[in-house]
């Protein structure tokens, strides 16, 4: 079964299409209005003084638009950005390449920049500092050190999770910036941008519907929005109302709040074999199948975001509401 909740990109939407649904300024970027209004003061200050902006790096769980952000700055800037993600920068001439071909003001954006080898960090130190690459040319006693100056740019980095950077790293970065989940409202809001943009009639209740059930992230509304306008237009008459995005969510089993397989088992064997919590991450994971990571990263962000799942020092406890969306009757101490 494919999984629509995913937040991470599927093959087709790393394509055209979906570059085609990016807002491209800031007054299209919805939500996210604190890190907007800090942004924006930034880029003003920036060219006001003839500077490039400082290095910066956007945390954040997957598909809420930090490369989209990282684009707009760009467009705002005046300037180009070169996209990147560190699993393609294995050796150091990749990361060599792309810092010298780097005009001056360019952003220069990591995706995933937790991930960066050893080297390739110890190459970005100076090139983040002093705008300098140190090249060695020649192996062992004969080996020389050259430096070429680059440019002034910005790098701007993104990750799942801001401490999974070394420091050393995450030091160089002038501001460090996080991304939130979106409100249901603000992902009705995406939701009714890109179905004007894919020219699908929707009714404000039917994005609602969408809104709600894509995980606070605008990459699964989109995802879902396309699903439902497919069914919309074979088995209703086209537009997508609240009904008809109901119904078609439920035969592609998305829940109402948009919680997964993986979601629903955690809450439980949380519940069912623990007594409601506390449990610890290497249970749940052992219970799910999915690694430690995703469930940090991914799977627990949201369910704490909506308030089913709490985090204490021994561990996950699952809330009242998360007793009543499985349709379990929370034990009486809860109850007051
Ligand atoms: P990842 O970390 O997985 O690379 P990301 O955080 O960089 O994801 P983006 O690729 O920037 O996410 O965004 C995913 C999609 O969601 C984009 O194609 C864009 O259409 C849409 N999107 C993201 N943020 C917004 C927003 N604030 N307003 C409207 N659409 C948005």
């Amino acid at each position: 079964v494919e999984d629509l909740l995913q937040p991470q990109a599927t093959v087709e939407e790393q394509g055209k299409q979906e570059q085609s649904l990016r807002p491209h300024t800031f007054a299209d970027y919805i939500g996210q209005k604190d890190l907007k209004e800090v942004l924006s003061i930034a880029i003003q200050a920036a060219k006001a003084r003839g500077e490039t902006l400082d290095h910066l790096l956007l945390y954040g769980p997957p598909g809420l638009g930090k490369t989209t952000m990282a684009l707009i700055l760009a467009g705002e800037m005046g300037v180009d950005c070169k996209i990147t993600s560190a699993p393609a920068l294995e050796r150091p001439r990749d990361i060599m390449g792309l810092l010298v071909s780097l005009k001056p003001g360019d952003i220069l954006f990591i995706d995933e920049i937790h991930r960066l080898s050893r080297m390739a960090e110890e190459i970005l130190y100076p090139a983040m500092e002093d705008y300098r690459l140190d090249i060695t040319i020649g192996k062992g006693a004969s080996a020389k050190t050259r430096s070429i100056t680059l440019p002034k740019y910005t790098l701007v980095g993104a990750t799942t999770r801001a401490g999974a950077l070394s420091s050393p790293l995450r030091d160089r970065f002038g501001s460090v910036q996080r991304l939130r989940f979106y409100e249901p409202a603000e992902l009705c809001q995406i939701v009714l941008r890109t179905a004007e943009l894919l020219q699908t009639p929707i009714s404000d209740d039917g994005a609602l519907e969408l809104a709600k059930r894509s995980r606070g992230t605008p990459r699964i509304a989109n995802r879902l929005l396309k699903r439902v306008r497919d069914y919309a237009e074979v088995k209703a008459a086209g537009t997508i109302t609240q009904n008809v995005a109901a119904t078609a969510l439920e035969l592609y089993q998305v829940d109402p709040c948009g919680l997964d397989w993986t979601d629903r088992k955690m809450l439980s064997v949380t519940i069912e074999q623990f007594n409601g919590g506390p449990v610890g991450i290497e249970t749940l994971a052992a219970a799910t199948g999915e690694d430690i990571q995703t469930i940090e990263e991914v799977y627990e962000p949201y369910l704490m975001q909506i308030g089913y799942l709490q985090r204490t020092p021994r561990g996950r406890v699952a809330t009242v509401a998360a007793y009543k969306h499985l349709g379990l009757k929370p034990p009486n101490e809860q109850l007051s």
